[in-house]
């Protein structure tokens, strides 16, 4: 993430502001990007490219969250000015083990404007041992004033790779056991945002302390995809609908229907994208479609379960109709026939 650079870079040249803010969508990990840069400039042991040794008294009070001198306050429910007031009166004691106080204040632009006008005094004349970190989801809702007094960095959506690397970086050092797949499966189901994906890590692990592909499956509420790419191949494959239906009863006696059937999309989705020339192409395209407009027709239906199967049977029909490109074809073959 380039932000994270430069912020790096910031703390190693000792630039770093006395306030900073932090803006990205939910989840891109503001809270623990905020820590991050809690522990960096406060960390007895800095390693070279600034990042905190994770071991020093700063750094494994921060981890622990009890650090007296970082505070965290959430502008939700902490909106009005008197709040502000406190902690601006507050700010001005000495830090008492770290080198800088440090306040968090989450969702920032939850804050009122007179809240916000108490703040700004305080960011215009900073105090040399205090440091402001605001975090937001909504950086248009925060005063032009306010921002101007800010070095701002936009965090962004992380892909798979990153969010797998910071998920083994947490389970190295935590010493905690897990299989690679598993971290995989985490990364591909959490769409970007740390914060859900070390959640899932976190709820695993107090399921079994080993952190498997299974169990994480488990946690997720999703099937064995082994067990769903049976059941695609069975459709692909114009088994009898009677034996689809029954795979499909098996697999919705534990698991949620919609949750199969978005497994079955995913499937035929991995399927294709490996087969892109495959002959049944055109019907995997018709199944996909057919599926996917159902799902949404889902909340009509009087029983999930009822409509569901229905929608199964429908998909395990659709190999053994003809394509519009064979009808087209046929046409024409017939048409020269009687030429
Ligand atoms: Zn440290």
């Amino acid at each position: 993430m380039v932000a994270v650079q430069v912020l790096k870079n910031a703390i190693s040249k000792d630039r770093i502001s006395s306030a900073i803010l932090l803006h990205g969508h939910y989840g891109v990990g503001k809270t623990s990007v905020a820590r991050i840069i809690s522990k960096s400039v406060n960390c007895r042991m800095r390693n070279s490219s600034s990042e905190p040794c994770n071991k020093c008294k700063n750094c494994d009070l921060i981890k622990k969250g009890i650090h007296p001198d970082i505070i965290e306050i959430d502008a939700a429910s902490n909106t009005s000015v008197e709040n502000i007031k406190q902690l601006v009166d507050n700010s001005r004691y000495l830090p008492t083990i770290a080198q800088y106080k440090i306040y968090i204040i989450d969702e920032v632009h939850m804050l009122s404007n007179s809240a916000f006008n108490a703040l700004l005094k305080t960011l215009e004349e900073p105090l040399p041992h205090i440091k402001f970190i605001l975090a937001t989801t909504h950086k248009n809702k925060i005063p032009s004033t306010i921002i101007s007094r800010c070095q701002h960095f936009h965090l962004t959506r992380l892909n798979s790779q990153d969010i797998i690397s910071i998920l083994t970086q947490v389970t190295t050092q935590e010493n905690i056991v897990c299989e690679s797949k598993a971290l995989h499966l985490i990364a591909k189901n959490t769409k970007g945002s740390v914060r859900d994906a070390i959640s899932i890590l976190e709820q695993t692990y107090l399921y079994n302390e080993i952190i498997t592909e299974n169990n994480v499956y488990k946690i997720l509420g999703l099937n064995s995809e082994d067990n769903v790419d049976e059941l695609t191949h069975k459709i692909l494959n114009n088994s009898e609908p009677k034996e689809v239906l029954s795979l499909f009863r098996e697999l919705i006696h534990s698991y949620d229907p919609v949750v199969i059937l978005e497994q079955v999309l995913d499937s035929l989705y991995k399927y294709i994208s490996s087969n892109p020339q495959d002959s049944k192409t055109n019907h995997i395209h018709i199944i996909w479609n057919t599926i996917l407009h159902d799902l949404q027709l889902l909340k009509y239906a009087p029983s999930i379960h009822n409509a569901s199967e229905m929608i199964i049977l429908k998909a395990s029909l659709i190999t053994s109709l003809p394509t519009p490109e064979n009808i087209i074809s046929d046409f024409y073959s017939s048409q020269k026939k009687n030429l």
